[in-house]
């Protein structure tokens, strides 16, 4: 298809060319005839003078402000040629299809003058409805008349000589297609606008009927021409389509090398990045390390700190419930990179241990109640998960600890949210579903991949790593179930499903 079609440009545009060189030549017949000056001065013999020694122009013609013929005039004595203009042009007179002095200079040229196809040097001079060509039909075919303001302001004009233009249009086109050696065997041929082939050449001889591979008109005046380019029908396919094809491939080989280059230097970029950035999550790992026995020394002493506390004692109680709730902030966001950092080294592993899923979940709800509050959040919390089971505490903690922590991030305007636990046999379920604006459905693809954070307004200003739910996701996993973002109509709704088996010992939490 694309050497079909890059084969028809091509044609076509050797079409164009021709076209051209067409346009070319009357442009310097404009040209030429621009610079015959000031020709309304020249008396009626000295016109007809020059007619007779022109071989290009079969006559010239003089406009009155009226729009007249001053030259030749139709009320004087006319030789048999002038007789003959008369005969050919009358039409066009009556119809006063040429602007003439007195005539609107602003109002358009009427649509059969059409502009010479050439700016020559003089015609650029000119203002555009200075000039003009105008086509008519008589006889057998094409007239032209080219008219322009001469320098006394009179409308003047020229018609050309068709047999002169046409042979010197034919004697301008070559015999065999010189550009192209490759199309010798082909066929351009130059139709009127009655069908007649005026001059072709090119070895090709086309059938009866047989259609051109492309056809492209002349570009105006002569835009009722047209040239047709016939070539046998193989001819795509071989010889030049060939050589398309082989450019086209070639153009595709260029392509898939720079193409595999730029694979290659993204490859190197990523994995020099990936490098860097498990350089950088080893000593943030490492350091978080460091952080977490302070911290947990602080967070126990504001604990113990806060049982000792009058209840009378109300400002130190604030103060320490924002260290408590701080450091227990702080302390989950240390336990993400652990876990992070963990499951980079592929040495996350969890912990099962006896016990009761609405157990944790109050213990967590317990820690986010005050922060959502203060946001005008509301916890509901419907526990149904109360039978024991083995599961990891801390894991089901950060994962719920995560969500209710976007939340608080992202649910902005959120006034509920919602926290239902399931359990059905070994399968645990917790929904936490929040009203606020949801996940933009931009992002709901990719939330779950580490580092990736939806940019948008909600997110901009709000701190996080974007790597929250990617560790959830994976200590569900870990679990043998799941953390999916499920469909909701207003806000967010994110379900974990853990595997958590039921002892085989009547054991008790
Ligand atoms: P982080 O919070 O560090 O950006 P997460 O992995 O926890 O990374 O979340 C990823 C993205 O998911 C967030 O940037 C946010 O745009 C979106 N998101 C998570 N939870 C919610 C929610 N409850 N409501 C709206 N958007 C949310």
């Amino acid at each position: 298809e694309m050497v079909r079609h890059r084969f028809g440009e091509l044609l076509v545009s050797r079409l164009r060319d021709v076209d051209g060189d067409v346009a070319q030549l009357l442009a310097e017949r404009e040209r030429a005839l621009l610079s015959e000056r000031a020709l309304s001065s020249f008396s009626h013999e000295a016109l007809r003078e020059r007619v007779r020694w022109s071989g290009v122009v079969r006559q010239y013609f003089v406009l009155d402000a009226e729009g007249d013929l001053a030259y030749p005039s139709p009320h004087g004595p006319l030789t048999a040629t002038e007789q003959r203009f008369m005969e050919r042009t009358g039409q066009i007179w009556r119809n006063r299809e040429i602007p003439f002095a007195g005539s609107d200079d602003d109002s358009p040229a009427p649509p059969t003058a059409e502009k010479g196809p050439g700016k020559g040097k003089h015609a650029t001079q000119i203002a555009p409805a200075q000039k003009g060509w105008h086509v008519w039909y008589w006889g057998d075919g094409i007239n032209l008349i080219f008219w322009w303001r001469d320098e006394v302001g009179n409308i003047v004009g020229a018609e050309l000589d068709r047999a002169r233009l046409m042979s010197d249009i034919v004697g301008m086109l070559p015999d065999t297609d010189p550009i192209e050696p490759r199309l010798a065997n082909a066929r351009i041929a130059l139709v009127d606008s009655q069908g007649a082939v005026i001059y072709q050449w090119g070895h090709y001889e086309p059938a009866e009927n047989e259609a051109p591979l492309a056809t492209s008109p002349l570009s105006p005046p002569l835009g009722s021409w047209k040239l047709d380019y016939y070539a046998p029908g193989e001819f795509v396919g071989a010889g030049y389509g060939r050589g398309v094809l082989f450019n086209v491939l070639s153009g595709l080989g260029v392509f898939a090398v720079a193409m595999i280059g730029l694979a290659v230097y993204f490859y190197r970029e990523s994995s020099r990045d990936m490098r860097e950035a498990l350089k950088r999550v080893s000593f943030v790992n490492q350091v978080s390390h460091e952080l977490k026995t302070p911290l947990t020394s602080i967070r126990m002493y504001a604990e113990m700190l806060e049982e000792r506390l009058d209840d009378a004692d109300e400002k130190p109680r604030e103060y320490l419930d924002v260290i408590v709730s701080e450091s227990q902030r702080l302390s989950r966001l240390i336990g993400n990179v652990l876990t992070f950092g963990r499951r980079q080294r592929s040495a996350l592993k969890l912990h099962r241990a006896v016990g009761n899923v609405d157990g944790v979940l109050r213990a967590v709800l317990g820690h986010f109640d005050a922060a959502l509050r203060a946001r005008g959040i509301e916890v509901v919390f419907s526990g149904a998960a109360s039978q024991v089971a083995e599961f990891d505490h801390d894991a089901l903690e950060q994962i719920v600890g995560n969500l209710l922590n976007n939340v608080e991030k992202y649910a902005a305007g959120a006034d509920r949210v919602e926290i239902v636990s399931m359990q059905d046999g070994d399968t645990v379920t917790v929904s936490v579903t929040d009203n606020g604006p949801g996940v933009p459905s931009h992002g709901k693809r990719r939330i779950f991949e580490p580092f990736y954070r939806v940019s948008d307004k909600l997110t901009d200003g709000v701190a996080g790593a974007g790597i929250g739910l990617s560790i959830a996701r994976d200590l569900a996993r870990l679990h043998g179930g799941d953390l999916t973002l499920e469909p909701t109509a207003e806000g967010a709704r994110f379900k974990v499903v853990l595997n958590a088996p039921r002892p085989i010992s009547g054991e008790t939490p």
